[in-house]
């Protein structure tokens, strides 16, 4: 099953989370799904963006790294259970470069993800910068080995996000995603149950050919998903 997730980031109130709920849902209706959808809001809006119909499931951005205790401002990843995510995006480049997560802080994380029984969204990808160095490579098989402790058997979703392609407009192109798709598949060979999708400026524009030439899983959409009849069209569901 393909997987598209839609990442609101610091965006909607509930109110807002409502009305996107209510035209995502009318687009699908009662039509079989034959790929999976995720949506990964604020947790303040949790609530709002569950589905009643259980069309799709609920993510949150982030978890924090310890179980429970005294740690003003953090969610644990058995409270994201108790609230009914699903999965749990680790990794994600804002939190990297902005909150300065390294490699150590996300192996925890995603320790913590796994006892709540939740999946993770791992993300990584390379810079700009690494990019113009010819790093790509030994990024991704850096950012791979966060995923050392991770048990093998279990589901896992990695998201190729090149930074540089993130929130820009410009996407990677599909041969990009397609060798990273690559390098990953190889990298992760021992996974048994591996879902490899792509994010970084997804538009309704450029989803089915990305789609088609890269043989990505799905995606993960960060701008674009604010719209629910445009989150639909990346989800290759027709008016
Ligand atoms: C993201 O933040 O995960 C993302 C892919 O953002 P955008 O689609 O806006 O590039």
């Amino acid at each position: 099953m393909r997987l598209f997730v839609a990442n609101w980031k610091m965006h909607k109130s509930r109110s807002e989370a409502r009305a996107f709920v209510e035209q995502l849902g009318a687009r699908i209706g009662d039509r079989p799904l034959s790929d999976e959808l995720v949506l990964a809001p604020p947790l303040t809006c949790l609530d709002a963006a569950r589905d009643p119909k259980g069309r799709w499931s609920l993510a949150a951005q982030d978890v924090a790294a310890e179980a429970e205790g005294a740690f003003t401002g953090e969610v644990s990843a058995a409270m994201l259970a108790d609230a009914g995510c699903r999965y749990v995006i680790v990794g994600h480049s804002e939190r990297r470069r902005i909150f300065g997560e390294e490699d150590d802080l996300l192996a925890r994380k995603l320790a913590r993800v796994r006892e709540a029984g939740l999946a993770p969204i791992y993300c990584l990808g390379e810079s700009e910068e690494e990019r113009s160095k010819g790093q790509t490579s030994s990024v991704l098989e850096r950012q791979t080995r966060t995923l050392a402790g991770d048990p093998v058997d279990a589901p896992l979703v990695v998201a190729y996000e090149p930074v540089w392609a993130i929130g820009t407009g410009r996407a990677a192109t599909p041969e990009d995603a397609a060798a990273a798709r690559a390098q990953l598949a190889g990298l992760l060979s021992r996974r048994r149950n591996l879902r490899l999708i792509y994010g970084g400026s997804v538009t309704p524009e450029n989803a089915a050919e990305l789609l088609r030439s890269s043989s990505v899983d799905g995606f993960l959409v960060g701008g674009a998903s604010l719209d629910a009849p445009s989150f639909a069209r990346i989800a290759g569901l027709a008016a």
